[in-house]
């Protein structure tokens, strides 16, 4: 590996290529494009195109591709070569039209019944504002996909349209403010990715693991996290192998990799990133997913981005890092020096707060899945239940708000070891809470609800939509009003007098006391990705989404639909690889083990009593599942989702729970999977 500065962006077309390679019109208005989100100007696609062709050849490229995030959980691409002829002759072309526009069947992506396999045409449209990337021999052109009729199927559209909305009604409050420079907002994200790795050669050996991400059984190892002996401990070496190979590639494609460290669990990491803004963020996101299991495949192990892929150890999140910049690069989010003065801040602070308030709803929605259903509410995640924590600092100046009192900062502590040669720190003025679902931390919010494995599309197009809406309301409010000030104040007060006692929460949120506690606020508890869904169309959001833009109720409905939809698969999925292993592999081996009991010994007639009484509450338990299985094929939608959360979950459950007994007094050399210490101890 090089040097990072040296190798950092190699494989993108990012400005400092253009600029060598394009002519300097062109390269001003992809400029302008890529900073100013104005329309390019399509006259000059064919200059773009060639530029990217001529330096994508010379990295090695044949092909180029589309690159685009359906419904679904992958990217999608498909590659064209390079190829033409002209008189006879073999020829490399890449068309200003082949960059801008693709057609896709639409409906053989997850698109709901609103369109039939009859009106499949759908597009994918380039993204001039993220760069073109190399990975193989392949150009990647960053795409949003939408149908004949342009409705979004995919997760950038809603998301660029959202950061339009936000910068749109934020403006009109920085006017308000008296800042005439800045000319837009934009939202800014740092994605922190939990993962586990583990060897290949267990994966392969395990069917829940290939076809699921998750362990669907297996007992709990001996040893689990329970000395606390992973968290930030030594890299072993083979890891470190993969990370450098990880980091490289991440680098060259001009991802931001900046933070890496062991998790809570055997076998489980973070990687996080400097901050982007939130479309790049996005992209670079899925790209760096996408880089780290095939970097992990190469180094013999897999990458699992499962929410919960061992029960009993900690799952995984992608905790979104989230604030506004404007386009000067002033943080909308830092308190500054002087926090209760500064109304800019104040109104900005105040308008996430009440959004988060007021659609917590759909701050839940956007991260509801099967896998993450068994983290929210788990006590290692957030609870179901969305709350903010807005730390010790801005609760005193909220309390001073609210109480018509002034607030006076409190000196930060200086904070030594006693130590003489150990350099004394400043103590930061706010302690963390780990336990809070939104949290302020310093000059953002984190949003710690998000999962490993989902894309950040879905919160961050909520959490800017929600913004958009209040930053409206807000604007509404206070334009044309004589004295800014003083009604800015009035209504900051106003929305923190409502939400201290609402959305606002402090202490806990593992506890019991605080499921009590939000459920007087009336705070909602969304518990299930079923309840979840069921929400998302309400009139108020519909209304919400289509004003901003950003979602129409048709493209909601399809949303909706594939929501349900992909619920549903995920646990039928399971609940048929389950059922076969147990038909297949376990009752087979553990009634092959009876053999080395047969001997006329008590503790060898105990352990085989044990192992049979067992195997046959298994037989039973296996025979419902399988006719839970068949039952849920005649519904749909919501029912099935319902029935598969209830009756099919439920099922599996009972079979895990004898499974898992079972591998506990079975002979290890006959029980057909590797276990949880061989994955997650022997690794
Ligand atoms: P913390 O200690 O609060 O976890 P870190 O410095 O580890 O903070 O940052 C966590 C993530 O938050 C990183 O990806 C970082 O780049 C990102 N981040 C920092 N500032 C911002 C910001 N203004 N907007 C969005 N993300 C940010
Ligand atoms: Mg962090």
């Amino acid at each position: 590996m090089g040097r990072i500065k040296e190798i950092f962006g190699a494989n993108v077309f990012n400005k400092n290529e253009m600029k060598k390679r394009l002519p300097e019109n062109v390269y001003s208005a992809m400029i302008n494009t890529i900073e100013k989100r104005t329309p390019f100007d399509t006259s000059m696609a064919d200059t773009v195109a060639e530029a990217m062709m001529d330096w994508a050849t010379s990295l090695g490229c044949t092909h180029y591709s589309h690159w685009f995030m359906p419904l679904s959980s992958v990217t999608a691409e498909k590659h064209d070569s390079f190829l033409a002829f002209s008189e006879e002759k073999a020829i490399e072309k890449f068309s200003g039209k082949a960059l801008i526009k693709n057609e896709v069947d639409a409906s053989s992506f997850p698109s709901g019944s609103v369109r039939g396999t009859f009106n499949a045409r759908g597009y994918s449209i380039w993204d001039p504002t993220s760069y073109a990337f190399v990975r193989g021999h392949c150009l990647y052109v960053p795409a949003c996909m939408v149908s004949y009729k342009g409705q979004a199927l995919d997760r950038k559209t809603p998301l660029l349209r959202s950061i339009e909305a936000l910068s749109r009604e934020g403006i009109r409050i920085l006017r308000l403010c008296g800042n005439k420079d800045a000319r837009e907002i934009r939202t800014t994200v740092g994605p922190e990715q939990e993962y586990f790795l583990i060897k290949k050669e267990y994966y392969l050996k395990r069917p829940d693991l290939m076809f699921t991400g998750r362990t669907l059984i297996g007992a709990k190892p001996t040893k689990g996290q329970e000395l606390d002996d992973t968290y930030f401990a030594p890299i072993p070496n083979a890891i470190n192998d993969y990370l450098d190979d990880v980091n490289e590639n991440l680098w060259k494609l001009g991802i931001n990799a900046m933070t890496e460290h062991r998790e809570a669990a055997p076998c489980q990491f973070e990687l996080s990133p400097i901050f982007s803004t939130a479309n790049i963020s996005n992209d670079t996101n899925t790209l760096a997913m996408q880089v780290m299991r095939d970097v992990a495949d190469k180094h013999g192990f897999v990458c699992l981005f499962h929410e919960k892929p061992f029960a009993g150890l900690n799952g995984s999140g992608k905790h979104n890092n989230w604030s506004m910049e404007t386009d000067l690069g002033e943080n909308l989010l830092s308190p500054t020096k002087t926090p209760f003065e500064n109304t800019q801040f104040l109104l900005f602070l105040a308008a996430a707060v009440h959004a988060v308030g007021r659609y917590s709803e759909l701050m839940r929605y956007s991260v509801a899945s099967a896998g993450n259903d068994f983290r929210l509410g788990a006590l290692e995640a957030p609870p179901a239940i969305v709350s903010v924590y807005l730390g010790d600092e801005l609760t005193a100046v909220v309390d001073a708000i609210v109480n018509d009192k002034t607030f006076v900062r409190k000196h930060r502590n200086i904070l030594s070891v006693g130590v003489p040669a150990i350099p004394e720190i400043r103590q930061d003025n706010t302690d963390r809470n780990r336990t809070s679902p939104f949290a302020f931390t310093g000059n953002k919010f984190e949003f710690r609800m998000s999962s490993s494995s989902q894309s950040i599309a879905e919160p961050n197009i909520v959490l800017n939509t929600i913004m958009a809406e209040v930053l409206a309301e807000f604007a509404d409010r206070l334009e044309g009003q004589d004295d800014f000030e003083k009604s800015a104040r009035a209504l900051i007060k106003e929305i923190f007098t409502y939400e201290k006692d609402h959305i606002i929460f402090n202490g806990n949120g593992y506890t019991k006391e605080w499921q009590k506690e939000a459920a007087r606020r009336g705070l909602p508890n969304l518990r299930t990705t079923p309840d979840a869904i069921e929400i998302y169309d309400k009139p108020e959001y519909v209304a919400l989404f289509e004003k901003h833009g950003v979602l129409s109720a048709e493209e909601i409905s399809i949303r909706k639909e594939v929501s349900y939809n992909n619920y549903s698969s995920v646990i039928l999925i399971e609940a048929k690889t389950l059922s076969r292993m147990v038909t297949r592999q376990i009752i087979p081996a553990v009634l092959d083990s009876l053999k080395l009991f047969d001997s006329s010994t008590d503790c060898a007639k105990k352990a085989h009593k044990k192992i049979t009484d067992l195997l046959e509450m298994l037989d039973v338990a296996n025979d419902k599942l399988s006719k839970t299985i068949s039952d849920a094929s005649g519904k749909s939608d919501r029912s099935k989702a319902v029935f598969c959360r209830d009756s099919v979950k439920a099922a599996m459950d009972n079979v895990r729970k004898t499974v898992d007994e079972l591998e506990t007094v079975t002979p290890e050399q006959f029980w057909p999977f590797p276990s949880y210490s061989d994955m997650l101890l022997k690794n």
